[in-house]
């Protein structure tokens, strides 16, 4: 049987040779006592690009934004974020379960909402019936939008909502290099918005485990100790670390890459007979369709039969995520069986 061809995630990937033999030359130490010169070289080297005071690596996304929502917050108080956000729906309830915090969810658009939006959802600070709004949280890219990317003008926007109100301002970046390197921006320039950014190194950059927390000094001091009591402080953690400085230096302008395949694909599947709507693709997340009278298993199912593999996300969306070990030849081969499949194939009353 052909090689599988996995769009399930840009997590599947694995380790390049070139960034295991990093990992491998790696000089480690402790750094629960803060001597592991890898992991310290790969915080400020991400702090630098950033243009923030510090970072310190995470064991995973989720518990770098739970780290975040902790940082902001006091248990009873409110966080704004868009009712698809990813520190609502996809970290298990942490933000309830470990800072005691309520979401207030804005109706967005793709994952993305406004500074009025937000202006709206503040409750007000005097009125003792209400949780305390502290903290609103972004994400970009989207995930459950597709990718999306927000428009930077609005970001900046919702930071003077942010100052004005007191509110602490955490962008969920699992997927910011990706918008970085499609729209050309200098990460700098979210550095000088954001109290808190999280940035997932084990996503379109390959590595694989990590993310990373960038704040200032004072905040990453507050930060060392919440990941420890999450139980996210490690010992040898310099063997990831290096994978992520060499994902820094090499993986990060070939993200393009994906995005022109993303938009590849989602051309072809614009042109097939049974998808119905394929959503705009601005990175490497494409989100589509099915035509009403179109079996969602059956075609799964001629897609697994063909050794190609996308999951479901419930409401009829199919999504497909393009990433490093998706290949041209791979993209090819999933354009030829997407073209090549028939509407009657997928109608199981004509089966
Ligand atoms: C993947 C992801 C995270 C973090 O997930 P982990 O699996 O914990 O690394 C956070 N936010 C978004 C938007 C993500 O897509």
């Amino acid at each position: 049987m052909r090689q599988e061809i996995n769009l399930i995630s840009d997590t599947i990937t694995r380790p390049t040779p070139g960034m295991l033999e990093a990992m491998m030359q790696a000089e480690v130490g402790d750094d629960v006592f803060g001597a592991d010169p890898t992991a310290q070289r790969l915080q400020e080297k991400i702090a630098n690009l950033f243009g923030m005071e510090s970072a310190l690596f995470f064991p995973s996304g989720t518990m770098a934004n739970q780290t975040a929502i902790k940082l902001h917050t006091q248990p009873g108080e409110q966080m704004i974020c868009d009712k698809w956000a990813h520190v609502y729906n996809y970290e298990g309830g942490g933000a309830s379960f470990n800072s005691g915090v309520s979401c207030k969810l804005v109706d967005g658009h793709r994952g993305m909402f406004t500074a009025e939006q937000v202006e709206a959802s503040i409750n007000p600070p005097h009125d003792y019936h209400q949780a305390q709004t502290r903290l609103v949280a972004v994400e970009n890219t989207t995930n459950k939008g597709g990718g999306a990317c927000w428009s930077f003008d609005e970001l900046k926007r919702i930071e003077k909502v942010c100052r004005k109100h007191g509110l602490g301002y955490h962008l969920d970046g699992a997927r910011l290099f990706n918008a970085l390197v499609e729209k050309g921006e200098d990460p700098k320039i979210y550095g000088k918005v954001f109290d808190t950014i999280s940035v997932c190194l084990s996503k379109g950059l390959g590595t694989p485990v990590g993310s990373v927390l960038l704040s200032d000094e004072k905040t990453f001091r507050r930060a060392i100790r919440i990941r420890k009591l999450f139980g996210g402080a490690m010992r040898q953690v310099g063997y990831l670390a290096a994978a992520g400085i060499y994902a820094l230096d090499n993986h990060v302008d070939r993200l393009s890459e994906d995005h022109r395949r993303a938009r590849l694909l989602g051309q072809t599947l614009e042109s097939c007979s049974y998808v119905n709507k394929v959503e705009p693709i601005d990175t490497n997340i494409v989100i589509f369709n099915l035509e009403d009278d179109v079996d969602e298993a059956a075609f799964l199912k001629a897609m697994s039969d063909k050794n190609i593999l996308m999951i479901t996300m419930g409401q009829g969306k199919l999504r497909l995520v393009t990433h490093l070990d998706f290949t041209d030849d791979m993209l090819e081969v999933v354009l030829k069986e997407l073209k090549e499949l028939e509407k009657e194939q997928l109608q199981p009353e004509l089966k």
